[in-house]
């Protein structure tokens, strides 16, 4: 986490200003998280593309469903993805519906336990509490598939 910080600051600095072309991370690490913190650094920078961009909020009392574990299970379960796509994950009507238009899927937190799902920026279904990860990879999945078809 520190050495993802410094590289971030270090090279990001760089790269913002258009220096550069290859990135190398060093980190304390497994090399795969290397390469990992180095694809972030340039997706954060909008200079490369790849795999599902996560958009979400820092979390509030006023969630209404597990942000924070909702977002470390899905960047796990989508790791595998490198079409790139965005995904807003966002805890309540306060910043939901602004960050859904922008993003390909949004999931927004509703109250009594049911939810919004926005598909392109546009509201499409509700769904539960249960089983939001395992929803919310379908949905990315199938968008991937429909992404590489028209590709
Ligand atoms: S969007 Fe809602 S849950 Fe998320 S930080 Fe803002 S107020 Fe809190």
């Amino acid at each position: 986490m520190t050495g993802a910080v410094k590289s971030a600051i270090g090279l990001g600095a760089l790269l913002q200003d258009g220096i550069g072309d290859t990135v190398r991370v060093s980190l304390a690490a497994d090399p795969v998280e290397e390469v990992r913190v180095g694809f972030e650094i340039l997706k954060a920078l909008g200079l490369r593309e790849r795999g599902v961009r996560i958009i979400a909020c820092p979390s509030c009392a006023r969630q209404q469903f597990p942000v924070i574990e909702t977002v470390k299970t899905l960047e796990e379960r989508l790791s595998h993805i490198q079409t790139p796509i965005t995904l807003s994950i966002i805890g309540c009507v306060v910043n939901g519906p602004g960050e859904a238009r922008e993003t390909d899927i949004g999931l927004t937190g509703g109250g009594r336990g049911t939810h919004q799902i926005y598909l392109n920026g546009v509201t499409d279904h509700r769904i539960s509490d249960k089983g939001i990860a395992d929803h919310i990879v379908e949905l990315v999945e199938r968008k991937v598939a429909e992404i590489e078809r028209q590709a």
